[in-house]
């Protein structure tokens, strides 16, 4: 394939971060929900938890030896590699707040992905567990990129590809993504990187 233009998200598409807050709503509140009964991208949700509950899981969530624990999604690193040895531009765009850029990076750079660059966009409007978070991706310079492919797992995110008609994504499976309906049939459900990398390369 020609150099293709690559949108790759962080959490649940590049390491395994739901399963670690699985680990952590237990050990904070108790909570015992397995990962395949998460079954809503909103984590107040899933485990059951009061705002302030919820509040404390995400500030945990986003420490710096917590971020730098997240368990790599097999395959991730070693696919995104060989994507940009034949030289395809990929970026991770995260929903992560700026807050988080530094250890973010640092996860990058010790699982082998220091080529890639990485954006943090408000996807969410997640800004309530950091007082005054900020992103560093403007959502106005977002939509002036283009992209050809995307990996996303979060269905609140799609609507980052509305305008990019083209676009083919590839929407990682997680319990929390299986109810969703796929807006159109440029979505494909991949199982993992394997599947991600067929569908890369299946024209080409
Ligand atoms: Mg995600």
């Amino acid at each position: 394939m020609n150099n293709k233009k690559i949108y790759v998200d962080f959490d649940d598409c590049l390491c395994e971060t739901a399963l670690a807050f699985t680990f952590i709503a237990d050990r904070l509140f108790g909570k015992k929900v397995p990962y395949e009964e998460v079954r809503f991208f909103n984590l107040q949700k899933s485990f059951d938890l009061t705002k302030e509950q919820y509040e404390e899981l995400m500030i945990e969530g986003h420490r710096l030896e917590t971020l730098l624990s997240y368990e790599e999604t097999p395959g991730a690193s070693r696919v995104i590699n060989e994507l940009i040895d034949l030289g395809h531009d990929v970026s991770i765009i995260t929903g992560r707040p700026a807050s988080a850029y530094d250890a973010s990076r640092q996860w990058l750079d010790e699982h082998d992905l220091k080529r890639v660059r990485l954006y943090c966009l408000n996807k969410y409007g997640r800004d309530s567990f950091i007082k005054n978070s900020e992103f560093n991706l403007e959502l106005e310079d977002y939509y002036k990129m283009k992209f050809d492919y995307a990996i996303e797992d979060s269905p609140m995110a799609f609507k980052f590809f509305d305008h990019l008609p083209d676009l083919k994504v590839m929407v990682f499976d997680r319990p929390w993504n299986r109810e969703a309906d796929l807006p159109g049939d440029n979505f494909y459900r991949c199982n993992n990187w394997k599947e991600i990398r067929e569908r890369l390369f299946e024209n080409n």
